[in-house]
């Protein structure tokens, strides 16, 4: 993703983005996060991130870290970690089952919007294959792997 839209995403989203220890493995750094994503899902990652914003807001969650996010086989994936706020003990595990089941949802949209959204203008797109080649794309951006 360009810099400009990874440094808007990080330093809109801080506590999701800049908040992780040891990154500095996937090329993040104290200013921005690093997509390893097309510009065209910025869009739905900034849904998906609103949505986690607001689970941290509502203390739900907390010491969320966002740990990869990239693309594989045309969709998005996404790898955080994040711990569950204090519940009282008693019925603690269903607190935290219905927190993690909310959380699941919001990936869930986003991983699924992904396969429909081109990963290069964040227009319609379909998943398209060539080759073992994978990529969500539109009818101008999808380039199959011969004519590469
Ligand atoms: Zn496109």
């Amino acid at each position: 993703m360009n810099l400009e839209l990874e440094i808007k995403l990080s330093t809109d989203f801080p506590a999701i983005y800049l908040s992780g220890e040891g990154l500095e493995g996937h090329g993040h750094n104290a200013t921005h996060f690093h997509f390893e994503c097309g510009d065209g899902w910025f869009a739905l990652l900034y849904e998906f991130s609103s949505k986690i914003q607001k689970m941290i807001d509502e203390k739900k969650i907390t010491k969320f870290a966002a740990q990869q996010v990239k693309e594989k086989y045309a969709e998005l994936r996404y790898y955080a970690s994040y711990e569950f706020k204090e519940c009282e003990r008693e019925g603690k595990e269903e607190e935290e089952a219905a927190i993690d089941k909310e959380f699941r949802s919001y990936l869930t949209i986003a991983e699924e919007a992904s396969g429909k959204t081109c990963e290069t203008c964040g227009l319609p797109g379909v998943l398209r294959t060539d080759s073992g080649w994978y990529s969500t794309a539109c009818d101008v951006h999808w380039k199959p792997r011969a004519t590469k």
